[in-house]
């Protein structure tokens, strides 16, 4: 199959659909890769390195469009890309359509088979093109929250880790989903004071049959949310009720009872945010303060990391690519009824239920 690779043109987005070894494995297994000149410079693959794994460069996002049969990206396609797209062409992205009619109709005029990145599942009944950018926004929120406690950034002049003879920080991590745990292992190996809020009994079983002592678990409640937020330095908003919009655990009245310096990192703001007090931010301006609080809400966090989320969301979308190139994309999707889920738009219609029941489409 010849697959296509074109640069990301949405502001401020540097990863890229296939990094040079990714492009190598497809042509192990028998494909042509074709990418945009310069598409790969935000991770730091120059041509050259596209060029060395096999792939043919070409100058504009029109001879990618033109002329691959499934184009491979990391954003839904902007305006002038769906206006590219033919019938027939296989489209493999993110795509988030169900809060966007007019990707929706255009993907739906187009013709073309788009299946999306992030309604893919797995056996374990998890969504795994969408586990490796909550691990990276995990992991970040204890840097971006460790910076913010500078006092040069209007934190409390903290330490996550403190020193010897001088106490640690306390990290409150709300939720112990996948952002969550990825948070609470940053918070726990600088030696930070942890505790970790889920309403999954199940979930707080596992945290704690990992974490063991290192991190406190809590089982969420009004009483113990108000009692950790008052001991907090760093808190980490990371919970998800999958399709709704944010729960707002931290109220602003709570927010006005914390001390001056105290840092909010809500992960969750791209469902709404987990407190009241949240608004979107962005790497350029990442915090403000509401109350003396510092507040980081940003709503793109891997985007901070392109190179390493791009090596990340390879190496789950990878396979999904080969089995798509090997087989072309129906087979692949009758062998795999977890790439099927991903299916979104087929020959003018919405195939997927939720996305189709949530924008109004008739399934
Ligand atoms: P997840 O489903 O793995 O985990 C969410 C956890 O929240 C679950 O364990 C759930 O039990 C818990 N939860 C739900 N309601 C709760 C409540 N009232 N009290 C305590 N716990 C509660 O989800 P995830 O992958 O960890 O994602 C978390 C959030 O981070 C999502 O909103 C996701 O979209 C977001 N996210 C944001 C960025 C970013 O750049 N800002 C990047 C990746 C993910």
């Amino acid at each position: 199959m010849l697959i296509g690779v074109p640069k990301e043109i949405k502001n401020h987005e540097y990863r890229v659909g296939m990094t040079p070894e990714s492009v190598s494995e497809a042509i192990h297994h028998g494909h042509s890769v074709i990418i945009e000149r310069s598409a790969g410079l935000g991770i730091g693959a120059s041509d050259e390195h596209y060029q060395n794994a096999g792939a043919e460069i070409v100058d504009t996002a029109d001879d990618v469009f033109d002329r691959a049969e499934m184009i491979v990206k990391v954003k839904e396609p902007q305006a002038s890309e769906r206006a590219r797209l033919r019938e027939g062409q296989l489209l493999f992205t993110y795509l988030h359509l169900a809060p966007d009619p007019s990707q929706t109709k255009d993907l739906i005029d187009s013709g073309a088979t788009c299946i999306a990145y992030e309604t893919i599942t797995d056996p374990h009944g998890t969504l795994p093109l969408l586990k490796p950018m909550s691990q990276v926004a995990g992991r970040m929120s204890i840097q971006a929250g460790a910076t913010a406690l500078e006092k040069s950034h209007q934190g409390k002049g903290l330490l996550l880790g403190g020193v010897p003879g001088v106490t640690p920080a306390n990290v409150v991590i709300l939720g112990g989903g996948v952002v969550g745990f990825n948070a609470a292992q940053m918070a726990v190996g600088l030696q930070a004071n942890v505790t970790i809020i889920d309403k999954n009994p199940a979930v707080l079983e596992s945290l704690s049959h990992y974490f063991g002592s290192k991190a406190k678990t809590l089982y969420s409640t009004q009483s113990a949310l108000h009692e950790a937020v008052l001991a907090a330095d760093l808190i980490i908003g990371a919970v998800l009720i999958p399709g709704a919009a944010a729960p707002k655990l931290i109220s602003q009245a709570m927010v006005q009872t914390m001390e001056a310096g105290t840092v909010l990192v809500d992960v969750a703001i791209d469902q709404g945010g987990c407190f009241e007090t949240s608004k979107a931010t962005t790497h350029a301006d990442p915090t403000y303060v509401v109350d003396e609080v510092v507040h980081y809400c940003v709503a793109n966090m891997p985007g901070g990391v392109a190179k390493t989320s791009t090596y990340a969301l390879n190496n789950a979308t990878l396979p999904f690519i080969l089995k798509l190139a090997n087989h072309g994309w129906k087979k692949a999707c009758q062998q795999d009824s977890h790439l099927l889920n991903g299916l979104n738009v087929w020959q003018g219609k919405i195939t997927n239920q939720p996305v189709a029941e949530s924008l109004g489409y008739a399934f």
